[in-house]
């Protein structure tokens, strides 16, 4: 393994409030590990470009917001005295250059003599496997490969933090989750910091060794994909990352009771109860085999598995998720099994 190259990253009591009074982000800590790649996450306005671009350099915070790497104070820097790479949703290349002057202008910038910063240039050309593109200019490539090259060029100035503001966003969706693992590797490989931005919870699910869940200019939960996944802090995190179903209903006598039946669960009554679950928490049974009956109203062949769309009879809907080979149709009974340890009643 190689040690981390990467910066440590604290961020303490930052909050951004722009000229015109727009209250972008209000005072957050954030600690952002050495090495790893810290992903923020949370619909659009939320206040993740601006977070990043605190870090990056590119905006001051309000009063008492301190940002430190490696322990040093960086808050009075301006971004080119951060070591920090950035890559943005629009490629920000210039535009008639070639690949290899595009990657090595950072460096031409820093002073590096020509012959040494085409051969660091062709080095990170040859890393992301786009040296055959390095005499080409830039309105000659696709987007794909455009993104490859802002990429390069801000990995060739050897940042101790990379920061990314959607870089797959402009992208279609075979080419995001191509580009995505190809830099999930590069991320692990290079162990650099890395603080990536998204509003698409599967890319944040995949890259993220933590993800940040941002709302209203604040951060609503930190925690490891699994932990977002499985534990999120409020509803909000919930239904932002991934599907929940819910079901209302009481508690009564060790029974959640709702329109689809009932489900023994250990917990005091209670005149109002929500169950939570994912839709594959579920498992689908006759209904002979359970105590919770729903009435199918849509199925959806995914390929290896479909997607149930459930009706509850009160005219709550779920989704639940089933193997392909279950037969299932539109209008008939169904049962619905959940494990314990699969869904939470609040
Ligand atoms: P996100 O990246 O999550 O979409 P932003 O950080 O870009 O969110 O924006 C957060 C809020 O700050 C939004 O309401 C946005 O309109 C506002 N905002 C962003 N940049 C500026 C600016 N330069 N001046 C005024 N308001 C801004
Ligand atoms: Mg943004």
């Amino acid at each position: 393994m190689t040690a981390p190259t990467g910066a440590a990253i604290s961020i303490a009591g930052c909050g951004k409030t722009y000229p015109d009074g727009t209250r972008a982000l209000s005072p957050v800590d954030l600690e952002v590990k050495a090495g790893e790649t810290l992903v923020l996450l949370g619909p659009s306005g939320c206040g993740k470009t601006t977070l990043l671009r605190l870090i990056a350099g590119l905006e001051t915070p309000d009063a008492g917001g301190r940002i430190a790497f490696d322990g040093a104070d960086v808050t009075a820097l301006p971004i080119e005295k951060r070591n920090v790479g950035m890559v943005f949703q629009s490629y920000a290349l210039f535009p008639n250059m070639s690949v290899i002057d595009n990657v090595a202008y950072g460096l031409r910038v820093r002073g590096v003599a020509t012959q040494a910063r085409r051969a660091q240039a062709a080095s990170v050309l040859a890393m992301m496997r786009i040296e055959a593109l390095a005499e080409r200019r830039i309105d000659q490539l696709s987007g794909g490969q455009r993104q490859r090259v802002a990429l390069a060029r801000a990995l060739a100035v050897r940042p101790r933090v990379l920061l990314l503001d959607e870089p797959l966003t402009a992208l279609d969706a075979a080419l995001r989750e191509h580009l995505r693992s190809e830099i999930d590797a590069l991320l692990r490989r290079l162990a650099i910091t890395a603080v990536y931005v998204t509003h698409d919870q599967a890319e944040a699910l995949a890259l993220g060794d933590r993800i940040v869940v941002m709302k209203n200019g604040a951060i609503a939960q930190v925690g490891t994909p699994r932990e977002v996944y499985f534990q999120p802090a409020d509803d909000y995190v919930a239904g932002f990352v991934g599907i929940t179903n819910r079901l209302e209903g009481i508690v009564r006598n060790g029974r959640f009771e709702t329109a689809a039946g009932i489900l023994r669960v250990t917990a005091p009554d209670r005149a109002k109860a929500r169950l939570l679950f994912r839709p594959e928490a579920v498992r689908l049974v006759s209904p002979a085999d359970a105590t919770l009956v729903f009435q199918v109203t849509q199925v959806e062949f995914q390929g290896p598995r479909q997607r149930v769309t459930l009706n509850a009879g009160d005219g709550t809907r779920i989704i639940a998720e089933a193997p392909a080979d279950l037969p299932l149709s539109a209008g008939t009974a169904i049962g619905l099994v959940l494990d314990a340890n699969r869904y939470s009643l609040a």
